[in-house]
């Protein structure tokens, strides 16, 4: 599975990605990330990435072709059969572990990392094949739901992580179903003056009441 990323800010990436799951998972090849810096894809000579909104109103727009220029050479160069183009953007569809798990299925995913007012509209029209929202707050930019979104896609590609840990997990069976608690050590803790222990259950070594108990604080709502 390939990710590019579209951004102005390239160096935000290099911590997060070059960290566990997702750093090992790249050694492994079970995922490739690529950054682009949109200011390679400029027109001019001042690198322009972004300009004054048209009909006037604050701050700057990121203009549409760069854009369409760095989206094109990423398809032209990469020559997969499955793959998006997500546009990070604060109106459009919330992100969710079903969407993760459609994206999983893909070769690739083309991700466009907004700033500044947002991005020229014909980049959500004509280039972008879905606008995605990883909640409903503004953020100053699109590298965080990049990352968010990277890491939730890379965790579902077989092999990255422990396949068992991810069928129990929140989310897994539907949108409305929660985990059951864990525990580890220590087995007591004095908090705020209370002793706090680890429910004993846990401890008793009976798998089958274990996995009732997992069971039955297991949430599912709606
Ligand atoms: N003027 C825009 C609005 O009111 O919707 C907000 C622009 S925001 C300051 C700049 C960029 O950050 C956006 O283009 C988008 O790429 C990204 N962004 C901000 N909040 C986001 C969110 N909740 N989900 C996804 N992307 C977001």
């Amino acid at each position: 599975m390939k990710f590019d990323i579209i951004t102005i800010f390239p160096k935000i990436f290099d911590s997060y990605f070059n960290e566990s799951i997702i750093k090992r998972a790249q050694k492994r090849k079970l995922i490739k990330i690529n950054i682009h810096n949109l200011r390679d894809y400029t027109l001019d000579k001042h690198k322009s990435v972004d300009d004054k909104p048209y009909g006037g109103g604050f701050g700057m727009v990121l203009m549409v072709e760069p854009i369409y220029k760095a989206v094109q050479y990423i398809k032209r160069k990469s020559k997969v059969k499955k793959n998006k183009v997500i546009l990070l953007s604060a109106k459009g569809k919330k992100f969710n572990q079903k969407m993760a798990q459609r994206f999983s299925k893909l070769d690739q995913i083309i991700i466009i990392s907004g700033r500044y007012e947002g991005v020229d509209e014909r980049v959500a029209k004509y280039i972008a094949d879905e606008e995605i929202s990883i909640g409903d707050y503004i953020l100053t930019g699109g590298e965080l739901p990049a990352m968010i979104v990277v890491d939730a896609v890379s965790r579902l590609i077989p092999g990255t992580i422990t396949k068992g840990s991810l069928e129990e997990e929140s989310f897994v069976k539907n949108d409305k179903y929660k985990e059951y608690p864990h525990y580890t050590r220590p087995e007591n803790i004095v908090i705020n003056n209370k002793k706090r222990q680890v429910p004993k259950v846990l401890l008793s070594g009976n798998h089958q009441k274990i996995k009732a108990w997992q069971k039955k604080l297991t949430r599912i709502f709606g």
